[in-house]
């Protein structure tokens, strides 16, 4: 079943079962300052489910684009890594507000995946959250799981609501327990049971997650129960295709097919040779060219903060992987065209923008392999030697002066099993802060020419909390 079938079954699935149809919002966040990127379908809902907005419907259903590479969540790092994370993929949902809740859900999760989609039910594992019985017993009871495959999942991650398994909005409002579906690849795919130490393989995958709206929880604590509780679900519609066309990896499905083709034959066309078609880096191409034309088509552009610097950081990895492979000159760029015919179909946006998407890749990419060359030269003089880790001087001069952001820099230390100086490389960005001040303050007291208000550089502040992840090189 190809991916344009698989999300329209199960958007006219829950068509079917009352819910309204509603389209994909952007993956810029309209009116969400909080939010960098639209990163799960629930988004657009926010204040339905707040009740600070009314529809006329009580049930809808989405394929909702977004993007995981900033923020709360940050999938940046495992594209290239893991068969199953995206830095753009689609999020299949399903909605109830203040409508059906556990029960339902979980009958309509269950029939979608064993009648329509026929998955056998035997691959199929659920997690509910350690206390939440009553999911528990409607998969034990009413859809007859085996208890071997019903996972309880507590307070894992320290402190009491803290699991993968109970879901909040912030630190107050809305949240409840979740229950995850996840199936089994089989034995010759490395990784463990939900639950198990083992679990973070590419063997047991996570493909759907029905959270369940249930409290309010209030400042003081108490979590108090909702008069009328909801229900969000979110399930990767790439996850589901892998398991459809029987591949294991996320990258084999249909939608990624021509797009690894074109990311091949681009790179050859500027420089590489016989490339591998199983290189790890075509596949953080063919997924980095999703991230970066949805986003600008949707208005972003690329940038030196906020939302068009980490436009730039996954641009500029992209562009990088291409150089590993040999190319020389711009071929990002051209990826745009491709994409559009894959995906245009669904998101129409795609066609109408794909001119400007791609002179806005271009201008960017040109401009990065003006540096990329002696930067990379720079970066693996300090390599050579077997160093474990690369000084924060030299971070910050490719970063300074050659325009490699420090996640770029560490992406390829990655693959050498070398560390970035976290510490050495802020240290060196607050010395050059500290000089620009102090020269614009003696430039202000001389009387020399300046105009206008000194302005202050945000973009490491806002690439703190975004590349938490990525690179592990600043805390959470
Ligand atoms: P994982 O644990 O695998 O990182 P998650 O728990 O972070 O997934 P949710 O926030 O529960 O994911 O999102 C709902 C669903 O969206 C997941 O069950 C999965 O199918 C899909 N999904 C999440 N992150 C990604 C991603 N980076 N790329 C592709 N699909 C994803
Ligand atoms: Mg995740
Ligand atoms: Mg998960
Ligand atoms: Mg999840």
């Amino acid at each position: 079943m190809k991916a344009a079938e698989i999300r329209s079954t199960f958007l006219h699935f829950f068509e079917s079962k009352g819910h309204t149809i509603v389209s994909s919002s952007p993956v810029i966040p309209g009116d969400d300052p909080t939010l960098l990127f639209t990163n799960a379908g629930m988004n657009q809902f926010k204040d339905v489910f707040l009740g600070f907005d009314k529809r006329p419907y009580s049930r809808a259903t989405t394929s909702q684009k977004c993007i995981r590479a900033g923020g709360k969540h940050n999938d940046l790092d495992n594209v290239g890594y893991t068969a199953r994370h995206h830095t753009f993929f689609e999020m299949l949902g399903n909605f109830s507000f203040g409508d059906y809740f556990k029960k339902d859900a979980i009958a309509y999760a269950w029939e979608l995946l064993t009648v329509h989609f026929k998955l056998p039910k035997d691959k199929l594992w659920a997690t509910v959250y350690a206390e939440d019985d009553e999911a528990y017993d409607i998969w034990l009871k009413d859809i007859g799981l085996p208890a071997e495959r019903i996972v309880r999942i507590g307070d894992n991650k320290g402190g009491r609501y803290m699991s993968d398994n109970f879901w909040m909005m912030g630190d107050t409002g809305p949240c409840g327990p979740c229950s995850e579906i996840f199936y089994d690849h089989g034995p010759e795919v490395a990784g463990g049971p939900p639950g198990s130490p083992e679990q973070d393989g590419d063997r047991y995958i996570e493909i759907w997650n029905n959270v369940f709206m249930q409290f309010n929880r209030t400042d003081d604590g108490v979590m108090h129960p909702l008069p009328k509780p909801s229900v969000d679900t979110g399930m990767g519609l790439e996850r589901l295709a892998a398991v459809l066309q029987h591949v294991h990896s996320n990258y084999e499905i249909d939608l990624f097919a021509q797009l690894l083709a074109a990311a091949k034959g681009a790179v050859e066309a500027s420089g590489g040779t016989d490339v591998d078609p199983a290189s790890p880096s075509l596949k953080v191409i063919a997924d980095h060219i999703r991230a970066c034309t949805f986003t600008i088509v949707d208005g972003v552009i690329p940038g030196n903060e906020g939302r068009g610097y980490v436009l730039r950081r996954i641009a500029r990895r992209a562009i990088r992987h291409g150089y590993k492979l040999g190319a020389r000159k711009p071929f990002f760029y051209t990826l745009v065209a491709p994409l559009a015919a894959v995906m245009g179909e669904a998101y129409p946006e795609l066609k109408r923008d794909a001119d400007r998407a791609t002179a806005v890749l271009k201008a960017e990419e040109e401009r990065f392999f003006q540096t990329i060359q002696h930067g990379m030269e720079i970066l693996e003089a300090a390599l050579a030697g077997g160093t474990q880790q690369i000084d924060g001087d030299t971070a910050f001069k490719l970063h300074d002066t050659f325009g490699f952001p420090v996640d770029l820099t560490g992406d390829v230390c990655r693959e050498r099993g070398v560390t970035v100086d976290e510490v050495g490389f802020n240290a060196a960005m607050n010395r050059q802060r500290e000089q620009a001040r102090a020269s614009a303050k003696f430039k202000m007291a001389a009387g020399l020419a300046y105009e206008g208000t000194p302005t202050t550089f945000h973009g490491y502040e806002h690439l703190v909390c975004e590349t938490s992840k990525v690179t592990a090189l600043y805390v959470d």
